[in-house]
């Protein structure tokens, strides 16, 4: 570690919506934060085109412009926005110790907050990255852009619950689904199973992978392959939906703090504490089932408030 310590109040890890409505909270109440971007500033919004669910855009907005604003505005009440990352975290004392990019810079902070979300995971084929990069009409999220595919058909890919569930939530806005599981089985409970089975619009194609998402601009079809029989086919579809799960950006945490299973932050039900006094989490990085801009914010919210009720009873002011 480099020798230059510098002590804050409030530390906010990540940028998504939850660090900034975090950020937005804890510096309209003096707490000073200072707010560290993570490797993608501003999150996985900034994979996303329009957004037309968050409230208070009546016409929608752009993704990335939507991360923008929150972070103008956090930055009027002065929050310090910085880029860099946390490679190390010790939250073995009463005050907190953080290192930054890979050393560069040491923090002690009295509170941290926590708001590195989680990644979706992609297939990682060239032309799925380059369609979803250009908002050609690859997502991994049905319930942020299901509705740009109204009455069109659509691909799915996964197996799980998620897929299950975004599958079913497509099935209702589209003219016709086509669900890609790999395997000639669903990982996906029996009830969320019988749910796809039973809508007539869904069709699974087991057995299946993708070899590319057809189109230049936008998405044209998927191509695949049967994994049983060798068979290579064309799907025709206009929307392209990868639901393979998320990873919680949380690994750098995990020595000290509860994590589940999968990864995400275990909190104190109802409120943003973790099990370490002084350290909250906000948004994705402890929701694997809520997962919206909204409800990131609103727990980003809710962590600054239990800081700022934390410093408040230490008299830390
Ligand atoms: P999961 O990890 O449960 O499932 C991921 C799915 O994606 C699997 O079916 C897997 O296939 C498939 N997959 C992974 N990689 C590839 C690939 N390269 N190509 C094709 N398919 C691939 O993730 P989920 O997001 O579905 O769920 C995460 C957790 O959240 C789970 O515990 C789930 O139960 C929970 N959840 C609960 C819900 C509810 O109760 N309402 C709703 C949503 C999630 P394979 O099976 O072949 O490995």
């Amino acid at each position: 570690m480099s020798e230059e310590i510098e002590h804050v109040k409030c530390l906010i890890i990540g940028s998504g919506p939850a660090g900034y409505t975090a950020a937005i909270y804890a510096a309209r109440a003096d707490m000073k934060p200072v707010l560290y971007q993570g490797m993608q500033p501003g999150g996985q919004l900034t994979e996303t085109t329009e957004v037309d669910n968050y409230p208070g855009y009546p016409e929608g907005i752009d993704g990335p412009q939507m991360m923008i604003d929150f972070q103008k505005q956090a930055e009027r009440f002065d929050t310090d926005v910085r880029s860099g990352w946390v490679t190390k975290v010790d939250f073995s004392g009463s005050v907190h110790k953080v290192e930054l990019d890979n050393g560069k810079k040491n923090m002690t902070a009295d509170s941290i907050i926590i708001s590195t979300g989680a990644s979706a995971k992609w297939l990682g084929l060239e032309s799925e990255i380059r369609l979803r990069d250009m908002g050609g009409g690859v997502s991994a999220c049905a319930v942020c852009d299901g509705f740009f595919y109204k009455d069109q058909e659509v691909c799915i890919v996964g197996a799980g619950d998620s897929a299950c569930e975004e599958a079913s939530y497509l099935a209702k806005l589209c003219t016709k689904v086509h669900m890609l599981v790999r395997k000639d089985v669903f990982r996906a409970s029996k009830a969320m199973v019988h749910r796809v089975e039973g809508m007539e619009n869904i069709e699974i194609h087991y057995n299946t992978e993708t070899l590319e998402v057809l189109g230049d601009t936008g998405v044209e079809g998927a191509k695949v392959k049967n994994n049983i029989t060798g068979e290579e086919s064309t799907i025709p579809c206009t929307g392209f939906f990868v639901a393979i799960g998320h990873t919680p950006n949380t690994k750098v945490f995990a020595d000290y703090l509860d994590l589940n299973p999968q990864g995400y932050i275990n909190v104190i039900p109802g409120t943003s504490k973790t099990t370490i006094a002084g350290v909250f989490v906000g948004g994705d990085a402890a929701d694997h089932v809520y997962r919206q801009a909204v409800t990131a914010a609103g727990t980003g919210c809710m962590a600054a408030l239990d800081a700022e009720r934390y410093l408040a009873a230490k008299g830390i002011h």
